[in-house]
């Protein structure tokens, strides 16, 4: 059975402690303006690749973080439509929005 989804935020250790504080390229070396992201191989601006392992290295795993996280919230939809059909999980929703008054996604 699903658990309902009004848990409360847990207080994560992980939003208090730093994961690390290693030197970060943030300005294209080509030509020279702030990066605008983190997680793309190449300067937003000139579109040169950043050449720098720590940079692509964490890009990578910015880039898998976010797939994960988007995976794994489309896993919910998916077994929600399974289990509810789409009609369901539409009035489901409807109902969660009009119980909190507002959407759990972000943006
Ligand atoms: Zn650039």
């Amino acid at each position: 059975m699903n658990e309902p989804e009004t848990k409360p935020p847990a207080p994560g250790p992980q939003n208090t402690e730093k994961a690390e504080t290693a030197i970060e390229i943030v300005t294209c070396p080509e030509c020279g303006r702030r990066l605008l992201t983190k997680t793309s191989m190449l300067c937003n601006w000139c579109g040169a690749k950043i050449n720098d392992q720590d940079y692509q290295a964490r890009a990578a795993l910015n880039r898998l973080e976010r797939d994960q996280q988007e995976r794994t919230d489309l896993e919910v939809v998916i077994q929600e439509e399974a289990e509810l059909g789409i009609l369901g999980r539409l009035r489901r929703l409807g109902k969660q929005n009009k119980a909190n008054g507002r959407s759990d996604t972000p943006l």
